[in-house]
């Protein structure tokens, strides 16, 4: 076999096993060389909502190659990003008026980094702090390792990280710590922003808190004049029961970043959304106040038309229903292990269900991580737990059944670690 060049992500090439090979996706599956079928029980690192080549969203992107390809979008514009910015200000929380565009969740949250401190600063009133909470996780470039938790991950990059203050992930019967922790850091007045995932942290091991938190998290960064950064370029399209997190907690915050699902998965595309205040303290005939930002592909006319797809998907398709159905076939699987000792912390938000094993050594690093992978693997089902937290983020096309084998195959892989019950 000759070595592939390629290196690939969050990959160790000297200790995993060979790379799958996958020749075609559909609905909630990617097949192999061989033909097998395998569950995408992740969504594909979370961007796949309603499943793989919705036709809605595949025919969209083969019209718009008839028309675009990339288009410079300064000093120039084009009706997909037009109208998709027009689409994504009336379905997100009311308030957010302006679109920036960009490629990536992680760029998504640069931008909302760069847009709170370009508003104080062109207030006058300059603010630098940002605050996040223990465990977030909003993406791999330098700006937001800095933001996000910091461990084996970015050891070696921690020389160069931005300093930001963290809150306690609130232990539930002690959010009012998190709550104090964070109106103790407003008071010392330099807090620009809290940017936070709602509902959810992700990577960070699939955490969740309540809504009611959320919403007074955001009352506090209101009353000492701070912003809120929701990042739910995890949390949005679905994932947690709502379109978007941030409904549960009936807030709008002042800076939205979403990407991963805004294409239904299929192409990469972000946006970052702000309020007026925010898009206003840049508007100046003052050049430099100028939001200075862009990348080569912003707004790619492509990406924008799949986009604008995904959103007719969740207009005509009855998606609300879907996610209410998968978010209740999960709940009355996930019952079993709620007494089981195997498991603990047996938890779900939404279409979004965790558990952690109960392991000898847990964290990022034990190798019950790897061992729980190539399990799942072994039957076909991509399942990647962060450490000992086994988690499903399925497409909402899953049906039953595979949902059934899923279960199933958590049961069994547990008794790895208990030795059988
Ligand atoms: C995945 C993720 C990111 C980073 O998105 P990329 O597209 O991988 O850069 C940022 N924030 C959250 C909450 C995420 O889950």
């Amino acid at each position: 076999m000759t070595l592939s060049p390629v290196w690939h992500p969050f990959t160790q090439h000297a200790l995993e096993p060979a790379m799958k090979r996958i020749v075609r996706t559909e609905g909630a599956h990617l097949y192999d060389e061989q033909g097998h079928a395998i569950l995408d029980a992740i969504s594909s690192w979370w961007v796949i909502t309603h499943g793989h080549r919705h036709p809605l969203i595949m025919a969209a992107i083969r019209n718009a190659c008839e028309t675009y390809d990339q288009i410079i979008f300064a000093e120039y514009t084009h009706e997909p990003a037009e109208e998709l910015a027009r689409g994504l200000v009336a379905i997100t929380p009311p308030g957010l008026n302006h679109v920036f565009y960009s490629d990536s969740g992680s760029t998504c949250v640069e931008v909302a980094l760069k847009m709170a401190l370009g508003f104080f600063h062109n207030a006058g009133s300059p603010r630098s702090r940002i605050v996040v909470m223990e465990h977030g996780y909003h993406g791999d470039t330098i700006g937001t390792m800095s933001a996000g938790e910091r461990g084996v991950f970015n050891a070696a990059y921690e020389p160069i990280l931005f300093g930001v203050d963290r809150l306690p992930f609130p232990i539930s019967g002690q959010e009012q710590d998190t709550l104090d922790a964070f109106e103790t850091l407003c008071r010392g007045g330099q807090v620009a922003a809290l940017l936070i995932e709602p509902l959810v942290l992700g990577a960070g091991g699939m955490r969740m808190y309540p809504a009611s938190l959320l919403s007074e998290l955001k009352a506090i960064a209101t009353r000492y004049g701070g912003l809120m950064i929701a990042d739910e370029v995890m949390t949005g399209w679905g994932r947690t029961g709502t379109l978007f997190a941030c409904e549960q907690a009936d807030i709008t915050p002042d800076i939205l970043c979403i990407s991963k699902g805004l294409t239904g998965g299929a192409l990469p595309l972000a946006a970052t959304l702000c309020s007026a205040e925010i898009f206003d303290a840049h508007l100046s005939t003052d050049r430099s106040r100028t939001f200075f930002h862009s990348s080569s592909y912003t707004a790619n006319p492509i990406a924008c038309a799949a986009a604008l797809a995904n959103l007719e998907v969740w207009k005509r398709e009855p998606v609300a229903i879907r996610i209410r159905s998968l978010e209740a076939m999960h709940r009355t699987r996930l019952e079993r292990f709620r007494v089981d000792p195997r498991f603990s912390n047996v938890r779900q938000t939404g279409t979004i269900i965790a558990l952690d094993v109960n392991v000898p050594a847990s964290g990022y690093l034990s190798d019950a991580g790897p061992k729980l992978r190539s399990f799942f693997r072994a039957r076909n089902l991509l399942i990647r737990p962060l450490g000992n937290v086994i988690y499903l983020m399925t497409p909402y096309c899953v049906t039953a059944d595979d949902l059934d084998r899923t279960y199933n195959a958590i049961d069994e892989a547990a008794d790895m670690f208990a030795g059988g019950r």
